[in-house]
């Protein structure tokens, strides 16, 4: 088995640039409806800014809708302070990232660091997400550090599978706990970085300084695989459908 990652050292530099660039998407849906509705879903508050903020700037600035989906409130962790107290101050935080983004923020009603995948919660994700009615969703890689990330991968996933394979899906990374991720597209993120850290950082209980240096880290490396300065790198469903993304 061949590892698409591994560099082959008689590859030339303007070689490898011309293949990042193809994997590299245009900047318009190239079908379908002109306003895409978009859905990214996260393990807790601040995971889809982590990963995916400067693209959802992207899309917003080009007119599409993007709600973020949070699986919990992050009641579980914010300093100390009672779960109800941390919910409060998280949801305050999100909605403030959002903001920045021009996207709306919705929640699935689970527990932070209780998630539940079962039968009776797939069933209800996937009507909030049914809802939502996205032409395009993103979710968490599935392996991951984190029980809360991995939760919301599968159960966006079998959302997917219970509507008829209609949106098309893509995976993120965050920084720390992804795992054995790949991407197999990029969405150049250079322009839109101060917008991309303000997101992160309206995220203020997390103490950003902790992560977000390194998920920049991430994006360095994926602009230098894709031939830009900085960019988020996703992993497509293969048997999902294409959306042509910035
Ligand atoms: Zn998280």
């Amino acid at each position: 088995m061949t590892d698409p990652t591994d560099c082959n050292c008689s590859v030339s530099l303007s070689r490898r640039r011309l293949l990042a660039s193809a994997l590299a998407w245009p900047l318009l849906a190239e079908s379908g409806p002109a306003v895409l509705k978009i859905v990214v879903a996260g393990g807790h508050p601040g995971d889809p800014e982590c990963g995916c903020a400067g693209t959802i700037v992207r899309l917003t600035d080009l007119g599409h809708q993007v709600a973020i989906l949070y699986l919990n409130r992050g009641e579980g962790y914010c300093g100390g302070a009672s779960l109800d107290r941390c919910a409060a101050i998280r949801t305050a935080e999100a909605q403030s990232a959002c903001r920045i983004l021009k996207a709306r923020a919705a929640f699935a009603g689970q527990v932070d660091g209780r998630a539940i995948v079962d039968a009776a919660h797939y069933e209800a994700f996937a009507r909030v997400l049914a809802a939502e009615n996205p032409d395009v969703v993103f979710t968490q890689w599935p392996i991951d550090r984190h029980p809360d990330h991995g939760a919301i991968s599968l159960l966006t996933t079998n959302a997917w599978l219970k509507s008829g394979r209609k949106f098309a899906l893509y995976y993120y990374e965050v920084a720390e706990d992804t795992m054995m991720f790949t991407p197999t597209g990029y969405v150049d993120i250079s322009g839109v970085e101060s917008r991309r850290r303000a997101a992160c950082y309206a995220h203020v209980s997390q103490q950003p300084d902790k992560w977000y240096p390194k998920q920049v880290e991430i994006t360095c490396r994926r602009g230098v695989e894709s031939g830009v300065a900085q960019a988020e790198g996703f992993a497509h469903h293969p048997e999902s459908r294409r959306v042509a993304l910035p």
